[in-house]
């Protein structure tokens, strides 16, 4: 155990490189498909991704304009000229021996992402991303002797972002794993799904107790933002305590085994000179025009930060706004109410409706919004609404102005008036509270009011009614 103030000597720096399988009908160079979450192995291939002798790969335009939105997600530009090279290095899921990517002129050079770590906005510098093609996958049977090789996943394009080394905790890490992830999927370049691999965050971690950078760890292939988390502190305590006992850090790749919640090393970190590089023979380089990248930042959809700014002045909390942002089709349907001109604070009662009740996204929204409006104008209480979209949910094509008015509210004064006399005869401890002043207590009478009208009471009426009843 390494104690606070041990720990306090040490400043942590870590850097992150995410892998983003962007979502394009066919591969980077091959014209398999690349959708391979459900597909059984080896179907979704071809003569360029088996890398068969003579096949000559062709580069995928649908990748190169969802680089281009990358680009601008992070707040920078497609680069006019980059180039794709070869990286050597041999596994039996690479059967090209090398993979295409770009080393010294990649697609996006420079940007920031900004996050927020206890209510304190940060930007962390973007280095680079690079299209490069992803490789298949090897599996391993338990009990048997031998791997299987299926590579559907081989070609797929990845966008690697590689991050400068500008975050110093594991919040700060997990929090910019979770806003690279809702720029992926609002720019609309990713499934981004992190059970299918979709992203693949490396992090490079390193403690030091100057202002020098120490030796840093890399381990790879985490697939959640609590592993990213989890693996940081990991690495800030394992070096720490090595750094104590007057050990060294190897620079050295490591895996993260998320059962023991543990880090291990995997092999020792290879130099940019074990792999070969030199430029792809087979492919041309990339030049974009300024015709082309103005059109893709023209279609360019909203970001977080756009969203953000857009339902705060539905006076939606932030909270609430970074759970709506986790949901994009509560956003989706939320955007459709913002065009439609709809009441703010209709549409804010959808964005709770949506979140606590996420079922009531299947709704139409023309029939949300008649329910929320009559809840807004009081001709419905809650109980009468929540009823109406209970109802809608079974059989959506129920006429909802047929279920409001069946469960219109009474509000009848005489009617009211009647209940509200029986509840407070019933109740007379609550009512001497409120009496006294505990206005807590109103909230109950109104509550059995509504309780005895079956919920059709209007409850501004009922508790209107009450203190009138009561003197007050
Ligand atoms: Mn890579």
């Amino acid at each position: 155990m390494i104690s606070p103030a041990t720990r306090a000597k040490y400043r942590t720096t870590v850097g992150i490189e995410c892998h983003v399988q962007l979502k394009t009908k066919t591969k980077l160079f091959s014209a398999a498909g690349n959708d391979a979450r459900e597909a059984p192995p080896n179907t979704l291939v071809n003569h360029i991704d088996f890398g068969l002798p003579g096949a000559l790969p062709v580069l995928n335009e649908a990748a190169i304009e969802l680089a281009c939105r990358v680009a601008f997600a992070l707040n920078s530009q497609p680069q006019k000229f980059s180039k794709f090279d070869r990286k050597h290095y041999f596994y039996p899921d690479l059967p090209m021996g090398y993979q295409i990517t770009q080393y010294d002129e990649p697609i996006v050079v420079g940007g920031q992402v900004t996050i927020e770590v206890n209510g304190q906005p940060k930007t962390v510098g973007i280095t680079r991303a690079h299209l490069e093609a992803d490789a298949g996958k090897n599996t391993h049977h338990a009990g048997q002797d031998y791997s299987l090789v299926d590579l559907n996943r081989a070609g797929t394009p990845l966008l690697e972002i590689v991050s400068e080394p500008d975050m110093h905790s594991s919040a700060e890490a997990k929090a910019y794993a979770r806003e690279l992830y809702l720029l992926m999927r609002y720019a609309d370049v990713s499934d981004a799904n992190l059970y299918y691999g979709n992203m693949r965050f490396d992090v490079n971690v390193s403690v030091s107790p100057d202002e020098k950078l120490g030796t840093r760890s890399e381990t790879k292939n985490l697939n959640s933002f609590r592993a990213v988390e989890k693996a940081v502190d990991y690495e800030v305590t394992r070096q720490i305590e090595r750094l104590e006992k007057g050990e060294r850090i190897v620079q050295e790749t490591r895996g993260w085994d998320d059962a023991k919640q543990k880090t291990f090393s995997q092999r020792d970190k290879e130099n940019a000179d074990d792999y070969r590089y030199m430029p792809d023979p087979d492919l041309p380089p990339v030049i974009l025009d300024d015709k082309y990248i103005e059109k893709i930042k023209a279609a360019m959809l909203k970001l977080p930060k756009d969203i953000r700014q857009e339902l705060s002045k539905f006076d939606i909390s932030p909270e609430v706004i970074e759970d709506i942002l986790d949901n994009p089709q509560i956003y989706q349907k939320l955007s459709a109410a913002i065009n439609d001109n709809i009441a703010p604070e209709n549409i804010r009662r959808i964005a709770y409706d949506s979140l606590e009740k996420p079922e009531t996204l299947k709704i139409r929204l023309e029939d949300h919004v008649k329910v929320a409006e009559s809840l807004r104008v009081q001709a419905s209480s809650s109980t009468s609404a929540s009823y109406a979209l209970e109802v809608l949910l079974e059989d959506p094509d129920k006429n909802v102005d047929d279920l409001l008015k069946e469960n219109a509210q009474v509000s009848d004064e005489g009617e009211i008036t009647k209940i509200v006399e029986q509840v407070i005869t019933d109740n007379p401890k609550a009512a001497e509270d409120v009496k006294n002043g505990e206005m807590k207590a109103i909230g109950f009478l109104v509550g059995q009011v509504m309780k005895a009208s079956q919920g059709k009471a209007n409850p501004s009426l009922a508790n209107h009614l009450i203190k009138k009843r009561l003197g007050l």
